[in-house]
């Protein structure tokens, strides 16, 4: 059941924003806040908006706000036009009703088609950013006359009460991402929250019809406009039956509406991403193969230039802001990591003007035992994961301009199967631009971006393992985590190790100690289209696996032996061979997985002294090979000085229930028919 403070304020098929009491997070108690928080996160991940209610902004305050909206509308047309955006980046000042996109479409001539084919888009709106930054004014209206004056003072006041709220929610964010509540400060202390006022004109109702499609309309018909209640905006992702901002029309009072938005631009493309990998082979799926399809012609055309070398119009750069993808925990728990930086567009040579800058958060997946043998399609898959459209419409960028930034940000969702080069199938990541100038020239970027996962360090696992025939058992502790660099203790106790008769006693001395790691790897190789009957269908692949050692070694001292408590004891270090190119562990929704084990192997000799002289052993000539196995969690070190809840409560998969029952298959006695161990034997003894 929700929490109270949580209810729907829109509930359709594919769309639910909830509606948040946010008091609940200010004030509430601890886990009251940690559930508002969540589904704060939620709704921005889901629907990529939340409403907010008891948002701690006067009611007096909001109602002043839209007064001087409803003024400023009503201003001349041509008074607003001379307010309009100077640039997108700047994304301050006036936008008249059909300017701004809303639509999905990357191409200027199929958004015109959409636009008269739908009716333009009605609202009109002004943007207030920032105040005082050089090279992005805000567009006032106080050189016009004493009431654009009020409009500026109130609308900085209001922005200035905003950016309060925005702090806040950012740190429900946190808190609902489970890292520290603090941890978004010092990327929004600047106040780059944006004042959007909304406006929609009054329509005639069949206008409206066109505008919005029927089912829309009944949806939405009972609802009230959106304050005081307020309304974060992230980018909500369309589709075509969906309202940009739906709840702030009803047809009712299809008069003057005026909106105030929220939005939070740092967060603009927190979005989950309409394709997973697992999704792939979704044939069936429409939006997923046209996605597919896109994806392959756009590969298709970045195969080899042409020989003649053109001088492209624009040069492309990109200065990531964000730390090293890390992903905190397994792919069920983790939240993900934000990606942030820009993307820099350098005019090469005079003005240019660009019609379409996309940039693709790209996942390609390769195997090395494709289907059809040099089949590069069936070697390698591309999906792309995410995309940004930068230019709403064809953007000019002036050679005397320089470098112009375009910021990108985006939530990699947590669940993604991190970088790897296996030995049979890698993973790997990149960001991919495409930028079309008007002329059809397009400039390439592309940069890989190395995602990585870190599973939390939790109590060392103690396992137990007992040897039949025999009365021995072993019992190991291991950390819960490995890591590919560096080594780590495992520590080993063997009981039953002597048996004592009347006079006389039996035990086990331990002669050798082998252990090992082992790598195991398994990889589907998927079919591309063509080859798809060779594997029985599209979806289908064929699996491959492949065990290497990446770590041994063999000791022979080291273990302290006390055979009147019938106990051996020892510690010693173990470590992956870093040159074998170890992989994390990884079990990706494409058919790779990755696991490691690791292998004890014991040589132990019996031997016989009478009880009353303990030390002096005589060999019985009989010996045994022990060996067991244990699970190994290798992952990459949670550094970066990320800090995860510690409160999380450790998880023993590995620990046998209680009263520990044993699986046969784990242990493994045979006799020992290796080298003559009697020589070490001597040597040791004198050692006790
Ligand atoms: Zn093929």
């Amino acid at each position: 059941m929700k929490p109270s403070a949580i209810s729907s304020a829109v509930s359709s098929d594919n769309l639910e924003i909830p509606l948040i009491d946010f008091s609940a997070f200010v004030s509430g108690d601890a886990p009251t806040r940690r559930t508002t928080a969540q589904a704060i996160l939620e709704g921005f991940q889901a629907a990529g908006f939340i409403y907010l209610r008891n948002h701690g902004i006067p009611k007096s305050d909001v109602q002043a706000t839209f007064a001087e909206s409803q003024k400023f509308f009503k201003r001349p047309q041509a008074q607003k036009e001379l307010l309009c955006w100077t640039t997108p980046e700047a994304n301050r000042g006036y936008s008249q009703p059909g300017r701004e996109k809303t639509t999905d479409l990357i191409d200027a001539a199929d958004i015109e088609a959409k636009r008269a084919e739908e009716g333009a888009d009605l609202k009109e709106s002004m943007e207030i950013g920032r105040e005082g930054e050089p090279d992005h004014p805000n567009q006032w209206p106080d050189r016009f006359d004493d009431d654009g004056q009020a409009f500026k003072k109130q609308m900085l006041a209001f922005h200035d009460t905003c950016k309060t709220l925005h702090g806040q929610v950012m740190s429900a964010i946190a808190v609902g991402l489970g890292i520290d509540e603090h941890y978004f400060d010092s990327f929004c202390d600047g106040g780059d929250n944006t004042l959007r006022l909304l406006h929609y004109p009054e329509v005639r109702h069949e206008v409206f019809v066109k505008n919005v499609n029927q089912a829309d309309e009944d949806q939405w018909q009972d609802l009230t406009p959106v304050m005081p209640t307020t309304l974060f905006g992230l980018g909500l992702k369309r589709s075509s039956n969906q309202l940009d901002y739906p709840p702030a029309i009803s047809r009712k009072q299809s008069s003057t509406t005026a909106v105030v938005e929220l939005k939070t631009p740092s967060m603009e493309h927190f979005k989950r991403p309409n394709i997973g990998l697992g999704k792939k082979h979704a044939s069936n799926d429409k939006r997923d193969k046209q996605s597919k399809e896109r994806s392959q012609s756009k590969h298709k055309d970045a195969a080899p230039a042409p020989a003649k070398a053109v001088m492209k119009p624009v040069k492309l750069g990109m200065i990531m802001e964000s730390p090293p993808i890390l992903f905190l925990g397994g792919p069920q728990e983790a939240t993900g990591a934000i990606i942030s930086g820009r993307l820099q567009v350098s005019p090469s040579a005079g003005d240019v003007v660009m019609n379409t800058i996309v940039m693709y958060l790209e996942c390609t997946t390769t195997t090395a035992r494709p289907v059809e043998a040099r089949c590069r399609e069936c070697m390698s898959t591309v999906t792309d994961l995410y995309e940004w459209n930068f230019l709403s419409k064809p953007k000019t960028f002036k050679a005397t301009e320089g470098t112009q930034e375009l910021p990108f940000s985006h939530l990699i969702p947590g669940h993604l199967p991190a970088l790897t080069h296996g030995q049979i199938g890698t993973i790997d990541y990149s960001l991919h631009v495409r930028a079309k100038s008007s002329d059809g020239q397009e400039t390439e970027l592309r940069r890989e971006l190395i995602i990585q996962r870190a599973l939390r360090p939790g109590n060392d696992k103690n396992s137990v393992r007992i040897f039949p025939p025999t009365d021995l058992s072993l019992h190991v502790t291991l950390p819960s985590v490995i890591h590919p660099i560096g080594e780590f203790p495992i520590t080993c106790r063997m009981t039953g190790v002597t048996n004592k008769r009347n006079d006389t006693q039996t035990r086990w001395r331990l002669r050798k100690l082998t252990w090992r790691i082992e790598e195991k790897e398994t990889m589907v190789s998927p079919a591309c289209a063509k080859h798809a009957a060779k594997v029985g269908g599209e979806g289908k692949g064929v699996q491959h696996t492949h065990d290497r050692e990446i770590g041994t070694d063999e000791l022979k001292v080291g273990w302290k032996t006390d055979f009147s408590d019938g106990q051996i004891d020892g510690e010693f270090m173990a470590a992956i061979n870093s040159a074998a190119k170890p992989q994390c562990e990884v079990d990706a929704p494409n058919g790779l997985k990755i696991s490691h084990i690791l292998v004890i192997e014991l040589v132990i000799a019996e031997e016989w002294a009478p009880n009353k002289k303990p030390d002096q052993a005589t060999p019985t000539g009989a010996a045994r090979v022990l060996r067991t196995q244990f699970n190994l969690h290798v992952t990459e070190r949670a550094g970066m000085g990320i800090s995860w809840d510690d409160e999380m409560p450790p998880t023993y998969e590995d620990v046998p229930a209680s009263p520990p029952h044993y699986q046969a298959d784990h242990t493994f006695v045979r006799e020992y028919d290796g080298e003559d161990i009697r020589g070490d034997m001597e040597q040791l003894t004198l050692e006790h």
